[in-house]
C-alpha cells in the first residue's frame, strides 16, 4: 500500500465517507462520473473498475469495448457541496484490460507528453484565468438574463455575484485548488477566477473540477453558470487565458537575465513552436461552433497569430517581468476558451513548444501597433476550417495518436453538420422580410 492509498483509506474511515465518485474525461473534456460504495474501494484501488470505453468517445460513440478505470489516489478529495452525504471523488486513468494506457484517454495523452518533456529535463507550469457568466437561469429560448450590470473590476454591491465568488473560492480551496485572484469581468454577469499556477496535469484536473464547482455553487444560489464562449452577441465572450513556462529543476528555462530580451532562447523557441502550430491546434483550444463567434467578434479575443509585449488582442502576450521575478517568466496564450478539453489543450501546446525547441524554430517578429495581417496568419474562421486543419495535423497525430484524433474529428464533423443544417434567427430576421 502506498502512503497516498493509506491516506485515502484513513480519510474515508475518519470522515465517514460513504460513496466514492470516480471521474474520467471524454474526448471533448466532459467530465463523466460513476459512483462506488466504500465497500468496493479497496478492490478499486488495487485492480481498477471495469467500464465501457465508448463513454469516452463523446456523442460520436460507436460500440462498447472494455477498459479499466484506475482511480488516482493523489486526486482524492471530499466534495464540499455534499458535506453531509459523505461523498468523495478521485480522477481516473483509463487502461486496456492488459494494463496498456487506453488510447482514447485524454489524461493518459497528457501524461504521455509530460513524460517526453521529463526525458528532456523539463516540467511545464500552467496558470489559467477562467472567465464565465452567471445568469438568472437556463432560458428555454432567447438570450439568457444577466444578474447584474457590473463591468470590469466593478465592486458590485452584496449581490449573488460576490456571494457566489466567495463560496466558489471556499470550495476550491478545501479541494486543494488555490485561487490567485477573482474579479467581475467586462460584460454584465461575467466573472473571472484565476487559478494559481501548477504542473499541467494538476491544472487540467483543477479546471475540470473548477467547472463543476462553479456550476454547483450557481445552482445552490438559484443561478446558472455557463462556460459557453459567446453567450451574448453584444458583449465580450469568455476566454481562458493560459500562462505557460518550462522549468529545469527549480530554474525557469524561459527567463533571460537581459531585460530587453522577451524570453530566453529556449522560451523563444517554445513560443515559436506554439505560434507555428497555433492554427492547426485551434480546433482543440476552441472546440465548439460557438467558440468562433467569440474569436470573430473582437472584444479582446485574438484573431490572428501574433505575439506582443504590450497590447491585448494578440494571440500571445509576454508579460513585462518585474525585477527579481525570474521564476515568473512566461507567456500568455489568449485563444483558448473555458469550454476546451484542458488535457488535450495542454498536451498539444507542450508538444508544439517542445517541437519548437527540438527543431530550433525561429520566433517571428513582435507585432507592432498597426501591423497589417496577412490571410495566412488568421486563426481559423469557423469550426469546419479548424477541424480540417486539425485532421491534417501531423503534430496532433504524433502527440495524441490516431484513435484520439479520429474520435475528436468525428465529434467535430458531426457538430458542424448539425449546425450547417440549422435555420437560425439571423436568417429569419434577414430573409423573411426581404424575400
Ligand atoms: N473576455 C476576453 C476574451 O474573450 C478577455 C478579456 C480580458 O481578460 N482582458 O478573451
Ligand atoms: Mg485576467
Ligand atoms: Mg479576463
Ligand atoms: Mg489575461
Amino acid at each position: 500500500m502506498t502512503p497516498t492509498t493509506d491516506y485515502v483509506l484513513r480519510t474515508v474511515e475518519e470522515r465517514g465517507v460513504r460513496f466514492i465518485r470516480l471521474w474520467f474525461t471524454d474526448v471533448q473534456g466532459m467530465l463523466k462520473s460513476f459512483a462506488i460504495p466504500v465497500s468496493e474501494l479497496d478492490a478499486a484501488l488495487e485492480e481498477g473498475v471495469g467500464l465501457d470505453g465508448s463513454a469516452l468517445e463523446g456523442g460520436a460513440r460507436l460500440r462498447e469495448h472494455d477498459v479499466i478505470a484506475h482511480p488516482d489516489p493523489a486526486t482524492f478529495q471530499l466534495l464540499p457541496w455534499r458535506p453531509d452525504a459523505g461523498v468523495a471523488r478521485m480522477l481516473c486513468d483509463i487502461s486496456l484490460p492488459d494494463g496498456e494506457p487506453f488510447a482514447g484517454d485524454s489524461r493518459a495523452a497528457l501524461r504521455g507528453v509530460l513524460e517526453q518533456a521529463a526525458d528532456l529535463g523539463f516540467t511545464m507550469q500552467v496558470g489559467a484565468e477562467i472567465e464565465f457568466f452567471l445568469f438568472a437561469g437556463l432560458p428555454e429560448s432567447g438570450p439568457p438574463v444577466p444578474l447584474d450590470a457590473g463591468a470590469y473590476f466593478d465592486l458590485t454591491p452584496l449581490d449573488v455575484g460576490s456571494d457566489f465568488r466567495r463560496r466558489t473560492i471556499d470550495y476550491l480551496e478545501t479541494m486543494g485548488i488555490p485561487v490567485k485572484a477573482s474579479h467581475h469581468e467586462v460584460a454584465p454577469s461575467q466573472h473571472e477566477i484565476a487559478l494559481e499556477h501548477t504542473d499541467a496535469l494538476s491544472m487540467a484536473d483543477a479546471i475540470s473540477t473548477f467547472r463543476l464547482t462553479v456550476k454547483e455553487v450557481a445552482s445552490e444560489l438559484g443561478a446558472y453558470a455557463t462556460f459557453m464562449p459567446k453567450p451574448l452577441e453584444d458583449h465580450s465572450g469568455s476566454g481562458m487565458h493560459i500562462h505557460l513556462s518550462l522549468f529545469q529543476g527549480d530554474r525557469n528555462a524561459f527567463h533571460d537575465p537581459d531585460p530587453a530580451t522577451p524570453l530566453s532562447e529556449t522560451g523563444q523557441q517554445f513560443l515559436a513552436g506554439v505560434l507555428a502550430h497555433a492554427r492547426e491546434l485551434t480546433a482543440v483550444t476552441n472546440q465548439w461552433v460557438n467558440s468562433y463567434k467569440r474569436l470573430a467578434a473582437g472584444f479582446e479575443a485574438p484573431q490572428h497569430v501574433s505575439w506582443t509585449r504590450k497590447g491585448a488582442g494578440g494571440l500571445v502576450r509576454v508579460p513585462t517581468r518585474r525585477p527579481g521575478k525570474a521564476a515568473a517568466a512566461r507567456f500568455e496564450l489568449r485563444s483558448p476558451d473555458p469550454g476546451c478539453n484542458p488535457y488535450l489543450t495542454f498536451a498539444l501546446l507542450l508538444a508544439a513548444g517542445l517541437r519548437g525547441i527540438e527543431r530550433g524554430y525561429q520566433l517571428q517578429a513582435e507585432a507592432g501597433d498597426d501591423d497589417a495581417t496577412s490571410p495566412d496568419d488568421l486563426l481559423p474562421q469557423d469550426l469546419r476550417e479548424a477541424t480540417d486543419l486539425f485532421a491534417a495535423s501531423e503534430l496532433a497525430r504524433d502527440t495524441l495518436g490516431d484513435r484520439l484524433c479520429d474520435w475528436f474529428v468525428a465529434n467535430k464533423r458531426r457538430e458542424w453538420e448539425a449546425y450547417r443544417r440549422t435555420v437560425t434567427e439571423f436568417e429569419r430576421k434577414a430573409y423573411l422580410p426581404l424575400l
